[in-house]
C-alpha cells in the first residue's frame, strides 16, 4: 500500500472539481480554507497552484502591486 491509499483510508477521499482527481481529504492536498465545511478547499493544491499561475499571467500588475506594498513597508520600517 503507497502514501496516496494510506492517507485516503484515514482522510477520506475528496475530489478536486477541476482536474477530476480523487485526493486524501488532507492539508497535504488541499489548501486550508476554514470557510469550507472540511476547513479545506475545494480545488486540490495542485489546481490552485496552476489557477495563480494564470491569474499572474492574466494581470501580473496586481502582484507586482503586492510586492511594491511590501517592500515599501519595509523600507519605510528602516
Ligand atoms: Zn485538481
Amino acid at each position: 500500500m503507497n502514501d496516496f491509499d494510506l492517507d485516503a483510508l484515514i482522510f477520506g477521499v475528496k475530489v478536486c472539481p477541476n482536474c477530476g482527481e480523487p485526493k486524501p481529504r488532507n492539508s497535504e492536498h488541499f489548501g486550508k480554507d476554514a470557510a469550507c465545511d472540511d476547513g479545506l478547499r475545494n480545488v486540490c493544491r495542485e489546481c490552485r497552484n496552476r489557477q495563480q499561475k494564470a491569474r499572474y499571467r492574466r494581470d501580473p500588475s496586481k502582484f507586482y502591486a503586492k510586492t511594491k506594498a511590501c517592500r515599501e513597508r519595509r523600507a519605510a520600517r528602516g
